[in-house]
């Protein structure tokens, strides 16, 4: 089986792209990855995901343990069987979303148990059950198990949680073992504080990993916060792994983010925008439940090539939007998702020429244009 190996081939600034090779595919960076929690990217089929340019999504281990279960999965031959998508597939570690959706937590220094908000069952995470699950699905890329507080949090809470994250990133590498082809990214935690980012990163750097991702980020800090911890944190990473910051972001978060010498992203809002009624284009937000757009002959983006700018109007995505048919949802999520890729592929060509700077401009000022005028 081939390796996972990470290549870069051009900076623009701090800005980098590069190849991840995986046995399953190749991953093109700086690569946006869309979610798919539940073994699908909702709304979508997963050749219309890989139309719109994805090179990898990402499951998520919670929903997946809790329903159909990691066990049924395997038997199943495999997340990329079960959900019929071949290319790789990143799954995180479970603990961000035990944090945000179970019941009834107890955090102990062994893992933390819960209970299911779907039936009320009880379950248990640690980083040897997380790397188990993850090996069941048959994920590509594995993320170490981590602890994450909700920011603003005091300095004690965030350094406890952070050197309690530092042992299950040992306890993940130990329990995931020898798995060529596959890769293991730990996960740099510390909140806004710099030495406790500093003390995180040469923790993960003497454990070693595959990659490396930026935790604790884009949980309710603001992006002027999140850009002053990314003016510093990759920097504290290895220069020659991939960077991952998670769950980020709105597109001009994963533009400052790229500039900032980001290699990874992932995030729900380009799916979940696309289910009610919001698209991202090159002017920003648009709300296609607004009566402006009621009559407009128009597509919602004359430059975009996507099925619903090319086949649409404006005032048939209105409609569908208010209607409430399943069509809004199938034909904005595809949108949205056309647009973050083109966005990324965008970045790596701009990088790729050194000219990431010019089109960084060009990006701002179209979002200062706005949306097209009201007809
Ligand atoms: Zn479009």
């Amino acid at each position: 089986m081939s390796r996972f190996s990470f290549t870069l081939s051009a900076r623009s600034g701090r800005a980098r792209t590069g190849v991840i090779s995986a046995p399953r595919g190749e991953i093109r960076t700086p690569a946006f990855m869309p979610v798919g929690t539940a073994a699908t990217v909702k709304a979508m089929l997963p050749e219309s995901v890989r139309a719109t340019g994805a090179d990898i999504l990402l499951g998520n281990t919670y929903h997946l343990m809790l329903r159909p279960g990691a066990e049924r999965v395997a038997r199943l031959g495999g997340l990329h069987r079960f959900m019929n998508w071949e290319r790789p597939i990143l799954t995180d570690s479970g603990g961000f979303q035990v944090m945000s959706l179970a019941d009834l937590r107890k955090l102990t220094e062994r893992g933390v148990t819960f209970r299911s908000h779907i039936d009320g069952s009880k379950h248990e995470l640690t980083p040897e059950r997380s790397m188990e699950i993850q090996r069941l699905l048959g994920s590509d890329i594995v993320m170490a198990f981590d602890e994450c507080p909700a920011l603003p949090a005091d300095r004690d809470r965030i350094a406890e949680s952070m050197r309690l994250s530092m042992c299950w990133a040992e306890r993940s590498r130990d329990a995931f073992g020898d798995r060529p082809g596959h890769a293991l990214f730990g996960i740099m935690q510390g909140g806004l504080e710099r030495d406790l980012r500093e003390e995180s990163a040469e923790a993960l750097r003497a454990i070693g990993f595959e990659g490396y991702a930026i935790g604790g980020l884009a949980v309710g800090e603001g992006q002027e916060a999140m850009f002053g911890c990314l003016d510093y944190a990759p920097e504290l990473l290895p220069e020659d792994r991939p960077r991952y910051l998670m769950g980020v972001g709105k597109p001009d978060d994963i533009v400052g983010a790229v500039k900032r010498g980001v290699d990874m992203m992932d995030c729900v809002l380009p799916t979940r925008s696309g289910r009610t009624g919001q698209a991202w284009t090159r002017g920003g937000q648009v709300n296609l439940k607004n009566a402006r757009h009621a009559d407009d002959t128009r597509p919602l983006d004359a430059q975009c090539g996507c099925p619903a700018c090319r086949g649409y109007s404006r005032a048939y995505l209105h409609h569908v939007v208010r209607a409430g048919e399943m069509i809004a949802g199938m034909l904005l999520t595809w949108h949205n998702l056309h647009y973050y890729q083109k966005l990324m592929s965008g970045m790596r060509a701009a990088i790729a020429e050194d000219r990431f700077a010019e089109w960084e401009a060009g990006f701002h000022a179209a979002r200062a244009e706005g949306d097209i005028e009201p007809l």
